[in-house]
């Protein structure tokens, strides 16, 4: 689980192919009891926060980068560069291969590179400069 002020490094954890769930439409009271259900680790840049949840696994960053902060996590991450691009970035569900749509979103390239939608929020992704600028993030600060 990830503080809902953390939300870029969140959809990166995500394109990672990282299970992350978002705390942005939780009040502070309400994170402990699904991270305790889910046996998620909470994360965030909050101190106070932080002091509140100490009993819950949890992980304070003090990075304001994206690419410093996923470094400060790494070690608590299950990174396989085979999981890249299987999650939604948007809702966190698994990808699934799609055919090109008969109305193709209005930015999708007229041939696109392995080309994925979401079942649950019906967002398409392809392999796209995008994909490419995620993906050297990811496999420079995680394997290095
Ligand atoms: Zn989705």
């Amino acid at each position: 689980m990830i503080d809902a002020h953390l939300g870029r490094l969140c959809k990166l954890l995500r394109f990672a192919g990282i299970d992350c769930k978002s705390a942005q439409h939780l009040s502070e009271g309400a994170i402990i009891s699904p991270c305790k259900r889910e046996n998620r680790l909470f994360i965030s840049r909050n101190k106070r926060l932080s002091a509140q949840i100490r009993t819950l696994p949890h992980l304070v960053l003090n990075e304001t980068n994206i690419t410093l902060q996923l470094k400060e996590i790494r070690h608590c991450l299950l990174f396989n560069i085979e999981d890249i691009y299987t999650r939604c970035t948007v809702c966190n569900s698994k990808l699934l291969p799609a055919l090109i749509p008969s109305i193709r979103p209005q930015n999708m390239p007229k041939d696109p590179l392995n080309l994925k939608i979401c079942p649950h929020c019906n967002h398409f992704y392809w392999e796209g400069t995008h994909y490419q600028k995620m993906r050297i993030t990811l496999t420079d600060t995680l394997l290095s």
